[in-house]
């Protein structure tokens, strides 16, 4: 940890005042999380109507999240970083503290956003296995007789037989293709969290870079299609029939970007790379 260059004790209370009053927040901030995770689950079991349920108890959840970080905010602004400064902590001292602000605000974005990504898909599976109660486990062979485990698909699938070959058509039925809407999309942001995260601290980095430069928008670049190529195959295994617009759809959302970069300098001026065209 970064030594404060204060030897003045009221500076170094106040700094420790700071920390717990940053950790207590962030400890009520994970309960809430945690509260709202249990709340969701326990929707999921009781098997009410659950989706319009689960979405109220989110956005409540969100509400109070947000209210926190709102709290965190004020506390510096109004209290901490003014009383540092009247002490007369040094530069070095405020921008530190102010770097543990950020830092917490950005574990707390992240945190509830990783929450909501499983909340839902696992609401979505719940509702995946429930819709799947009363269909057969298994499909038959119209040729051969030979039995095969059904897709895991929200729409139709071809299916070969494991024994003599013949293509098959997996026709999930209007129980499994009424979920598709809420289910698909919640599962796909789940297999995409990884690259969520490169693509989000990529935009970071560039909007806090002092100047613009093509590697910025570059590395940016790279990792919304990243992003875009994972969530859009996770999103061909639920649905296979998607396989055939992938690069059109893969295309489709990195336009607004492209659009939106088209006249910023450093972009302009290597003729718009783009690595996608
Ligand atoms: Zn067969």
């Amino acid at each position: 940890m970064l030594d404060f260059h204060a030897p003045d004790p009221r500076i170094a209370a106040v700094r420790q005042l700071w920390q717990q009053f940053q950790l207590q927040l962030e400890q009520r901030f994970d309960e809430i999380l945690a509260e709202v995770e249990h709340a969701c689950a326990t929707l999921l079991v009781e098997d009410a109507d659950e989706a319009e349920a689960m979405s109220g108890a989110w956005v409540t959840a969100h509400a109070r999240a947000s209210d926190l970080a709102t709290c965190l905010a004020d506390a510096w602004n109004d209290q901490f970083g003014p009383r540092l400064r009247s002490l007369g902590a040094d530069d070095d001292a405020i921008t530190y503290a102010r770097y543990e602000l950020e830092a917490l605000q950005d574990r707390m974005e992240v945190r509830l956003e990783h929450t909501r990504l499983r909340v839902f898909a696992e609401a979505a599976r719940i509702r995946w296995v429930r819709a799947l109660r009363d269909a057969p486990s298994g499909m038959s062979c119209p040729c051969c007789g030979a039995r095969t485990p059904i897709p895991a698909t929200f729409g139709p699938t071809e299916v070969g037989c494991p024994s003599c070959g013949t293509r098959m058509t997996y026709e999930p039925g209007p129980r499994v293709r009424m979920l598709e809407r809420g289910c698909v999309h919640a599962l796909c942001e789940e297999a995409s969290w990884e690259p969520w995260l490169a693509m989000r601290q990529a935009e970071r980095t560039l909007h806090a870079a002092p100047h613009e430069t093509l590697e910025l928008l570059q590395a940016y670049e790279h990792t919304q299609i990243v992003y875009w190529h994972t969530y859009l195959q996770a999103r061909v295994a639920l649905l296979p029939h998607t396989a055939q617009s992938f690069t059109v759809d893969l295309r489709n959302q990195l336009q607004p970007w492209y659009l939106h970069v088209e006249h910023r300098a450093a972009w302009a001026r290597a003729g718009r790379p783009r690595a996608l065209s």
